[in-house]
């Protein structure tokens, strides 16, 4: 059985303070709810503020982004242990950090090893976009994400990740994808490319969630199917809604 997972991520919003008032609003409902791993993945600055809060709570923190190398001049970047002092999760490869920060599979693999390395279970991040879609590349897109991005991981390592299934034309725009449709590009290109490098096993055990304009009122759609098992929850995460899609996974 796969535990269900919801994570939120809180993006470039909130101040310290605001982030703090955020989680005091939130915490009462989300801690009301059993059986689902619950996750916040705040901006890094709040990671401290958030940490002491959430101590002695079942509610995860993730940070949603680190570097691969352990130290050293590297400007504006942080590193695999910086993280792993507040969280027991990152975000990799999110679909906003490949598209305007460079990132590749390439970064996103190194980026897995080295949160692996250390301790930290990261989310990582594949989907195609708008215009991969429509050319009817979403197979080879997402079915590469997952083969280059994950290259070079043992099967035990494999068995501690989670996925995030996000179609970047989904992410934002209030368009979702269909409950089936997403369970199917998990299933196709997300579980089968991973049995392939993992085992049966491995594929079968991993959590993979559905990120994009998930919310309160369409997360049972996605939670019915069977290969989704939880969300990765962008802008319904900075609202009481965040409550009731954590709610819905525990259905
Ligand atoms: C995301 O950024 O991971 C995301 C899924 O965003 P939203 O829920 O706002 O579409």
């Amino acid at each position: 059985m796969r535990k269900p997972f919801v994570a939120g991520n809180w993006k470039m919003n909130k101040t310290v303070e605001q982030a703090r008032s955020l989680v005091a609003e939130l915490l009462p409902g989300m801690r009301a709810v059993t059986g689902v791993d619950r996750v916040i993945c705040p901006p890094f600055m709040a990671l401290t503020a958030l940490a002491n809060m959430l101590a002695g709570t079942e509610i995860g923190l993730g940070a949603q982004n680190l570097f691969w190398e352990a130290q050293g001049a590297f400007t504006g970047e942080v590193s695999p242990a910086m993280v792993k002092e507040f969280c027991q999760y990152v975000i990799v490869g999110h679909s906003e950090r490949r598209t305007y920060f460079g990132e590749t599979d390439a970064s996103v693999n190194k980026k897995v090893k080295a949160a692996l390395a250390i301790g930290l279970i990261p989310i990582v991040c594949v989907g195609e976009s708008l215009a991969e879609n429509e050319a009817g590349k979403t197979a080879s897109v997402v079915t590469r994400q997952i083969v280059d991005g994950l290259q070079g991981i043992t099967a035990d390592q494999a068995a501690k990740i989670v996925v995030a299934y996000e179609p970047v034309w989904a992410i934002g725009t209030g368009k979702a994808a269909t409950g089936p449709g997403a369970n199917g590009v998990i299933a196709d290109y997300i579980r089968r490319p991973m049995s392939g490098l993992f085992g049966e096993e491995v594929a079968a055990g991993t959590r993979v969630l559905y990120g994009g304009s998930v919310t309160g009122a369409n997360a049972d759609e996605f939670f019915s199917q069977p290969d989704i098992d939880g969300a990765l929850v962008g802008g319904a995460s900075l609202k009481p809604d965040f409550v009731k899609i954590i709610e819905a996974a525990s259905r």
